[in-house]
C-alpha cells in the first residue's frame, strides 16, 4: 500500500494559497532517508553521497541535503552554479558530465570540483583546456557487455554512450599519474532504477576488482570509488523497496573481501544517487477538472505531461492516490489525462480508482526525482510551482509557478509580446 504524505485537508488548505498543479516535497522523508544512507555506509571512512542535481534542481532541496552531509553531482554549468550558490565547495561537488563544452570544464576547475572524465580523449582535452590536470581526477568506466545480477540482465553497457573501456581506463591512470595527478577516483553507472538490493554490491565487486588490477598494472592506488546512481524505488505498490542498510552491509562484505586484503582498505566510497534520495518524497498534486466518456472513461486533470513526463516518455507507472478517498474501493477504471495535443499525455491508462468527482485532488506518487526537472513548455504550458512540506507541517514556496510573462520573456526582442508582459 502506498500512502500519500499529506491528507486531503492539508492539500485543500495549501490550495487556498497555491493553485494546482504543484509539486510537493516532504522534508521529513528526505532527511530521514538521507540519514539512513549515511548510516548504511558509516563503516566506510569518508563516505559521501553526491546528490545528482539533475533529479531535483532546487536550491532549497540542495541545502537540506547539504545539512545532511551530502555533496552534489553536476552535469552542466548551471548545476555547478546552483551548487556553488548553495554553498557547496570544492570537492563537495562532482562534475560527471559527458560531451562537455570546454567552458564548463574551466568553470568546474575554478570551483575546485572533482572532474569525472567520461572519455579517454577528454584527458588530453582537459589538459589543453586548463593548461594542467587538477590534482584530483576521476575516470568513468564502462565494462561493455551486459551487466548481470545472478542471471538477470540488468542493462546493456556495451550500447551505452558513457565511460571508457578497461584498456582505456588502465592507460588513462598511467597518463594521469605521469601528469602529476595525485588523487584518483573511478566511477561507473551500469544500470538505472534497480529495484534490488544486489545492484550496488555487484557493481562494487566489479569496481573493487578493477581497483586491484589498476594498482597492479599502474601503481595507482585509488582514493575513491564512486558507485554513482541507479538505486531504484518501487513505483508500483506491489514492488518491494530497496533496503539501503542491507545494501550497505553487502557492499561492506565485498570491500572486506576484495579491497582490504589488497592493501586498499582506505578507499572512500561515494554514491551519486538522485532517484533514491528524492523520488518517494515528492509528489505532483493535481485536480480533476473534466470527465469524458467515449470508448473509454477519461478523467482530465489540470496537470499534463509537461509537469511530469515519465509516463508519456517511458510508459512509466506512477501510483495515484485520490486524496480523501484512500479507503474507498477502486471500482472505476480511468485513463487519467492532461490537456496536451499529444495522445501519450496520460498519467495513467486503464487505472482502477475510486469514483472520481470534479475537484478531487490526485496525489501522483514518486515524482520527487526526474519529475519537475524533466518539464518543458510544449503547447505553451507553464511550469508549476514547487512547495516544501516542512517538518513542522508548514508549507514553503520553493519555486513559484511560471507566468505567461516568463514564457514570453525570451521572445520579447521586438516588443511584440509587450501587451502580455
Ligand atoms: C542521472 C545520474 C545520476 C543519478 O541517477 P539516479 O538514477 O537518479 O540515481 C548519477 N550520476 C550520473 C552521472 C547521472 O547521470
Amino acid at each position: 500500500m502506498k500512502k500519500a504524505f499529506v491528507t486531503r485537508e492539508q492539500v485543500q488548505t495549501i490550495n487556498e494559497t497555491y493553485p494546482t498543479p504543484f509539486y510537493l516535497y516532504d522534508e521529513k522523508g528526505i532527511r530521514e532517508n538521507a540519514r539512513k544512507v549515511y548510516q548504511a555506509f558509516s563503516w566506510n571512512k569518508g563516505f559521501k553521497e553526491y546528490f545528482a542535481v539533475k533529479a531535483t534542481p532546487n536550491p532549497t532541496i540542495l541545502k537540506i541535503l547539504k545539512e545532511e552531509g551530502c555533496g552534489t553531482d553536476c552535469s552542466s554549468i548551471t548545476e555547478l552554479m546552483m551548487s556553488d550558490a548553495c554553498g557547496f565547495q570544492g570537492q563537495d561537488i562532482m562534475f560527471s558530465s559527458n560531451d562537455t563544452p570546454e567552458e564548463e570544464y574551466r568553470f568546474a576547475a575554478k570551483l575546485g570540483a572533482i572532474i569525472n572524465l567520461d572519455d579517454f580523449s577528454n584527458i588530453q582535452e582537459l589538459k589543453d583546456t586548463l593548461g594542467y590536470l587538477p590534482e584530483t581526477m576521476c575516470l568513468r568506466y564502462n565494462p561493455g557487455g551486459y551487466f548481470r545480477i545472478a542471471n538477470t540482465i540488468m542493462d546493456n553497457p556495451q550500447d551505452a554512450k558513457y565511460g571508457m573501456t578497461t584498456a582505456q581506463i588502465i592507460e588513462g591512470y598511467k597518463i594521469l599519474k605521469a601528469n602529476g595527478v595525485k588523487h584518483f577516483g573511478i566511477h561507473a553507472f551500469l544500470a538505472s532504477n534497480t529495484v534490488t538490493n544486489d545492484y550496488y554490491p555487484t557493481l562494487a565487486k566489479e569496481l573493487f576488482e578493477l581497483a586491484v588490477k589498476i594498482k597492479a598494472e599502474t601503481g595507482v592506488c585509488l582514493d575513491f570509488i564512486n558507485l554513482s546512481g541507479g538505486v531504484g524505488i518501487p513505483y508500483r505498490p506491489e514492488q518491494e523497496a530497496n533496503d539501503i542498510l542491507k545494501i550497505g552491509e553487502a557492499v561492506h562484505r565485498m570491500f572486506d573481501q576484495v579491497l582490504v586484503p589488497n592493501g586498499l582498505g582506505d578507499i572512500r566510497l561515494f554514491t551519486e544517487m538522485g532517484r533514491f534520495m528524492l523520488g518517494p518524497y515528492g509528489a505532483l498534486v493535481t485536480k480533476v477538472i473534466h470527465f469524458k466518456e467515449t470508448y473509454k472513461h477519461y478523467a482530465g486533470v489540470d496537470a499534463c505531461a509537461v509537469n511530469l513526463m515519465r509516463p508519456a516518455m517511458y510508459g512509466a507507472y506512477h501510483h495515484i492516490t485520490v486524496l480523501g478517498k484512500e479507503k474507498e474501493a477502486s471500482e472505476e477504471v480511468y485513463d487519467v489525462t492532461g490537456s496536451l495535443c499529444e495522445n501519450n499525455d496520460k498519467f495513467a491508462i486503464d487505472r482502477p480508482l475510486p469514483k472520481l468527482q470534479k475537484g478531487d485532488y490526485l496525489f501522483i506518487h514518486d515524482a520527487g526525482a526526474h519529475g519537475f526537472a524533466m518539464g518543458y513548455n510544449y503547447n505553451g504550458k507553464l511550469w508549476s510551482s514547487e512547495l516544501l512540506l516542512r517538518e513542522d507541517g508548514s508549507v514553503k514556496l520553493i519555486r513559484r509557478a511560471e507566468t505567461p510573462k516568463d514564457y514570453f520573456a525570451t521572445l520579447d526582442i521586438d516588443d511584440t509580446m509587450k501587451k502580455y508582459m
